[in-house]
């Protein structure tokens, strides 16, 4: 359940954001998720929903922005982008497995739009 956290912290950077921008009302948030991070979109727009009520972001729609995770090989140092259809994790390479994630974990929020 650790979507709610993130949540709060969503909600609370739109909100710093908006004060700053002297915006009335927040209607939606872009939020990056990258493919490795481990947030379910729908269980955040859930707790969003419920801790937004009576702030200027109620009712605001969040939209994801899917990053693709990224991928380096420890063998042959190739990197290559991670494709979840395929059934093996190995190297399209070299077929090595000693796989390190590069990227694709992100989670944050890059903008939002505002009722001035
Ligand atoms: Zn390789």
């Amino acid at each position: 359940m650790h979507e709610l956290s993130v949540t709060q912290s969503v909600l609370s950077i739109a909100l710093e954001h908006a004060q700053k921008a002297g915006a009335q009302r927040i209607t939606q948030i872009v939020v990056v998720i990258g493919d490795f991070s481990t947030f379910v979109d729908d269980s955040v727009q859930f707790y969003f929903d419920i801790i937004s009520q009576g702030t200027i972001a109620e009712g605001a729609e969040l939209i994801f922005d899917r990053t693709p995770g990224r991928l380096r090989c420890g063998d042959c140092g190739s990197t290559f982008t991670y494709d979840a259809r395929r059934v093996e994790l190995t190297c399209p390479s070299c077929g090595g497995s000693r796989l390190e994630i590069v990227g694709g974990r992100e989670f944050y929020v890059e903008s939002i739009g505002v009722e001035p």
